[in-house]
């Protein structure tokens, strides 16, 4: 990201979730979990240890691929925890499958964010522009663009935001 002339102040899905005392306090998610980065293995909530097995590519509708590292728990057998840790059925180990890029991703935008000029910044945002999308999308129906092209997608943009300045305008007057 240090090539980008801007700096992307974006969340992702779960970052409100993941911000939460519900979701830090609970040991079954993976995202909890002890990771050991000398030895590349995951700690589960029975203190077993998970480790790396295979790279895995998964390739979405759209074509665009992610790469993905498997890892399986040492031995799930008799687990009391089972139930609460895995739908898989008894007699196999759990795996989870973590996506580097995406957790590195993920670091960054949460490092950004507990920074106190960054973190501002996106305050501010969520009050300034983004009620300025959600209007667009929920009051106008403005969800995807009708155009392809730089100068074509910005023009429509103009438009559609001309529509809120407008209202912003006629409800002053
Ligand atoms: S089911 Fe397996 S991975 Fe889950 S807590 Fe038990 S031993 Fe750990």
């Amino acid at each position: 990201m240090s090539n980008r002339k801007k700096t992307p102040l974006i969340t992702y899905n779960l970052y409100l979730n993941e911000r939460k005392r519900k979701f830090k306090s609970d040991p079954f998610k993976t995202s909890n979990w002890a990771y050991d980065e000398t030895n590349d293995t995951y700690t589960c909530p029975n203190e077993k240890k998970l480790t790396f097995q295979s790279h895995s590519t998964r390739t979405d509708k759209t074509g665009f691929q992610r790469q993905f590292k498997i890892y399986s728990c040492e031995d799930c057998t008799g687990c009391p925890l089972r139930e609460f840790c895995t739908k898989a059925q008894e007699g196999t180990n759990r795996k989870i499958a973590v996506n580097e890029k995406w957790e590195q991703q993920k670091q960054y935008v949460r490092n950004k964010l507990s920074e106190e000029k960054t973190g501002s910044i996106y305050r501010q945002r969520k009050i300034d522009v983004e009620p300025v999308f959600g209007f667009l999308k929920a009051n106008l129906g403005f969800t995807r663009f009708s155009v392809r092209g730089n100068s074509k997608v910005e023009n429509e943009m103009g438009l559609a935001l001309m529509a809120v300045n407008l209202r912003k305008y006629a409800k002053r007057g």
